[in-house]
């Protein structure tokens, strides 16, 4: 027996995106499953005005059922969370209805929005350093044109401009090269007491400068899979950060434990800690609790970014905890690698 032609229900029902199929007088006669989904009730049998709050579409509807040509409307909903559609309105035929599906801009919209964001802070970073180095140099050819003591003041400041739009430059370049291969897990052996006990050595002379005990406690061994410069860059970044703003609190802490299946590795300073608010968000590129104590500090706002982009790239986790008045404890959690 030959196979039944599809209905143009099933067509309907097949489609990846949310679909309805209104009459002439506007009454939906068939919805998906994703447009009850999205609409949180089935609307056949009602009219699209009492499902769909979005006049435009409602408009291009009434519009196409009375012969106009096929239409695209995009319209926002604020209610749960707010969203954004691009809804395109098809006609059935002649006093048939029409077809409309929608898609989700909203991902879209998101990232496009990043993408804008992002160009504008790391100009505006840039830019910073650029208008200071700027100013430097026309005093040297002004006013201490012929004052050696003052041009070598003002070259050893530009030196310090020059070298922050460099790191500026470097962590961007060090973002974007992780954030490209962010889907490619690295295949090394890396023992993290080693990562750990590298990176406390690198930074015994930060520590001293800023009067601050660094500590490593460890276990022993702990295998993962990964790149090792990628996680030492991660425990760097993290301790120096610990250094920078939490060594009022005179110790921090590097700890390495094996939990589980789970490599543990944390850093943890006793300085001023983290109002809550801000610790959801101090991956996202360029955010800091205070800029100018950031900058104060040679921070680009990127460390963190480059941290979170590394563990994701590992499959791993980044937690962080905080009190205010009693200090930070930021830890990496790792796979360890099975034997
Ligand atoms: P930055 O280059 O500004 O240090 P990061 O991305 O490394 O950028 O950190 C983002 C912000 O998180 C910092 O500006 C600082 O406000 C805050 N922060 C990071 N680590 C600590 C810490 N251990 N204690 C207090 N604040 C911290």
């Amino acid at each position: 027996m030959p196979n039944a032609a599809p209905q143009p229900a099933d067509l309907v029902h097949a489609m990846p995106d949310p679909a309805l199929v209104v009459d002439a007088q506007g009454v939906v006669r068939l919805a998906n499953e994703q447009a009850v989904e999205l609409l949180e009730a089935d609307p056949a049998g009602r009219h699209l005005s009492a499902t769909l709050r979005a006049p435009d579409v409602l408009e291009a509807v009434t519009a196409t059922a009375s012969g106009a040509g096929s239409a695209s409307v995009d319209y926002e909903i604020r209610v749960p969370v707010p969203r954004a559609f691009r809804a395109h309105v098809s006609c059935l035929g002649d006093g048939k209805g029409a077809l409309i599906t929608l898609r989700d801009l909203t991902r879209e919209q998101q990232i496009e929005r990043m993408r804008a964001d992002f160009v504008a802070n790391a100009s505006h970073e840039l830019r910073t350093p650029l208008t200071a180095l700027s100013g430097f140099l026309e005093t040297i050819q002004g006013p201490a044109k012929s004052d050696p003591k003052a041009q070598d003041k003002f070259l050893g400041l530009m030196k310090s401009q020059a070298e922050r739009m460099r790191r500026l430059i470097d962590d961007l370049l060090s973002l974007s090269r992780i954030e490209m291969n962010e889907h490619v897990r690295p295949s090394g052996e890396v023992d993290l007491n080693q990562v750990s006990a590298h990176v406390r050595d690198v930074l015994l002379g930060l520590a001293r400068e800023f009067e601050c005990k660094l500590t490593l406690e460890s276990d022993g061994p702990v295998v993962v899979t990964g790149s090792r410069d990628e996680l030492v860059q991660v425990l760097q970044n993290l301790a120096e950060n610990a250094l920078k703003y939490g060594s009022t609190g005179k110790l921090v802490e590097i700890i390495l434990r094996r939990n589980g299946e789970w490599a543990e590795l944390s850093v943890r300073d006793h300085g001023p800690g983290i109002a809550e608010q801000h610790i959801p968000r101090l991956t996202e590129r360029f955010y800091r609790v205070n800029v100018q104590d950031s900058r104060s500090r040679g921070g680009t706002g990127l460390g963190l970014a480059i941290v979170k982009h590394i563990i994701n790239r590992h499959r791993g986790r980044l937690v962080i905890t905080s009190e205010l008045g009693k200090g930070s404890t930021f830890m990496m959690r790792l796979p360890v690698k099975a034997t």
